[in-house]
């Protein structure tokens, strides 16, 4: 089925609004223009940029051990062991996982030995939002996979104005430094280096849509993970599902931003008008309903389908950042999903427990990247560096062809590298070119 065919199959019920094509031109030169002058100026840009977007300018931008004491003992003993809980198991689970990445050796052809090795990426940066909400769960999911990855540097970023809480966590989840600055201008400094910020090989972490159109004009500079921006929930439903739930989840991710993108697909017409109904009661006495109500106003969507067959394919259409499953045998669907960022099977497993603390990532791709890419894992700090070794019994296998190979291309340096292997004794003729 075509993109086109399974949008115009579905029976809309709410539409969202489209994309506003000068709002992302404009948003695209700002982070430029921003992009160009940390990588110019350094310190004194960021000194700019946080008195006009943060209107706080830190006296330096390093947090010092002296505020990270503070921080710790200010920070509510329930909290703490919260937020340790959440360390344990985002651990426990990245270590599991990477327990999965194993070196390689293999001979492939008599005397042809191919393997590779996992190698940690030495200095990360984790962006750690802090805008909006103190999501006190944000560093633990960027700085405790690199950790168990076993990266020599982790530094993180959050914008000035972020919770003392947010840096006792940044500590506690195994920062080895951290920085007051937000925004495009910290991706900009983590990329090109500042008086004060060290530049680093790769920068992962969350953050709203300078965050990550800044990581994607960095890109190449340096690592990054992916673009992880506003939150996205979808859930795919029969007439099994409860509109209550429903209702309260999409609202949950509804309330992280006004450009978050929240959505129902069901095969229950009763389910759909019921859901809508039910999200209007809730937003009139949800606390953050001006955050919530305006996201649900511009992107929410809720669809119905014929049958599970549209469902899954509309599912593999948007290819959400978490997508919940609320069918009678919801093992039975998810199995035929593949474009998710993080699945949620069954009516138990909300999108809030990941979002906390059950211990998978909750820095997941967003619009759609999840086509080509899974969330941040502990794979995402190493790298699978391939090598190979060749003995005496594997050359002619190999020098053979590659010499055929070169030179059909034209490729006579080529041909003499591989011929000087097969033949050693013949080294000075084959490089004298007789
Ligand atoms: P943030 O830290 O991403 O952004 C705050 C910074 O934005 C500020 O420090 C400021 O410097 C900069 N800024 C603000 N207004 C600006 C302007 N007009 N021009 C230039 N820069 C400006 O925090 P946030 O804004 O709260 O956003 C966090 C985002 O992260 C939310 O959208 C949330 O949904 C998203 N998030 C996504 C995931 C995921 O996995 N996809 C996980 C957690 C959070």
């Amino acid at each position: 089925m075509s993109a086109q065919s399974i949008v115009n199959q579905v029976n809309w019920i709410k539409r969202p609004q489209g994309q506003d094509e000068k709002a992302d031109r404009s948003l695209t030169d700002t982070v430029s223009a921003i992009i160009a002058r940390v990588k110019r100026e350094g310190d004194a840009a960021l000194r700019d940029y946080s008195q006009q977007f943060d209107t706080v300018v830190p006296q330096q931008f390093e947090v010092s051990a002296q505020e990270i004491e503070q921080a710790l003992a200010a920070m509510d003993p329930q909290t703490r062991r919260d937020s340790e809980f959440a360390i344990s198991q985002v651990r426990r689970f990245a270590q599991a996982q990477f327990a999965t990445l194993l070196p390689l050796e293999v001979e492939t052809l008599p005397g042809v030995h191919l393997g590779h090795r996992i190698i940690p990426v030495q200095t990360v940066g984790c962006y750690v939002p802090g805008g909006r909400y103190p999501i006190l769960s944000a560093p633990v999911m960027s700085i405790v996979p690199a950790t168990v990855a076993g990266c020599e540097q982790i530094i993180a970023c959050l914008p000035p104005g972020a919770h003392p809480a947010m840096i006792a966590v940044c500590h506690l989840a195994g920062a080895h430094r951290i920085f007051k600055v937000g925004g495009a201008q910290a991706i900009a400094a983590m990329a090109w280096g500042t008086e004060s910020i060290p530049s680093v090989d790769k920068i992962v972490g969350p953050g709203n849509a300078y965050v990550n159109e800044a990581k994607r004009q960095v890109f190449g500079k340096v690592g990054i993970d992916a673009l992880a921006g506003p939150s996205e929930i979808f859930t795919v439903a029969d007439d099994t599902a409860d509109p209550r739930i429903l209702a309260a989840d999409l609202l949950a991710q509804a309330e992280h931003d006004i450009h978050t993108r929240v959505g129902l697909a069901t095969t229950s017409q009763d389910i759909a008008s019921r859901t809508l109904a039910e999200i209007e009661r809730q937003l009139g006495n949800l606390p953050t309903a001006a955050t919530a109500g305006e996201a649900w106003r511009r992107q929410g969507e809720i669809v119905v389908c014929d049958s599970e067959e549209q469902l899954v394919a509309f599912a593999d259409h948007i290819a959400t950042e978490h997508l919940q499953v609320h069918t009678r045998d919801p093992h039975a669907t998810a199995a035929k999903i593949r474009n998710y960022g993080s699945l949620f099977i069954g009516q138990n497993a909300s999108v809030v427990f990941s979002d906390k603390c059950c211990g998978t990532n909750h820095t997941l791709p967003t619009m759609a990247a999840a086509r080509y890419t899974g969330g941040l894992w502990v794979g995402a700090y190493v790298k699978v560096c391939t090598h190979q070794w060749i003995d005496e019994q594997g050359i002619p296998a190999i020098a053979e062809p590659a010499i055929r190979q070169s030179r059909t291309e034209g490729m006579q340096g080529h041909r003499r590298a591989a011929e000087i292997r097969l033949r050693p004794q013949e080294i000075d003729a084959i490089t004298a070119g007789t």
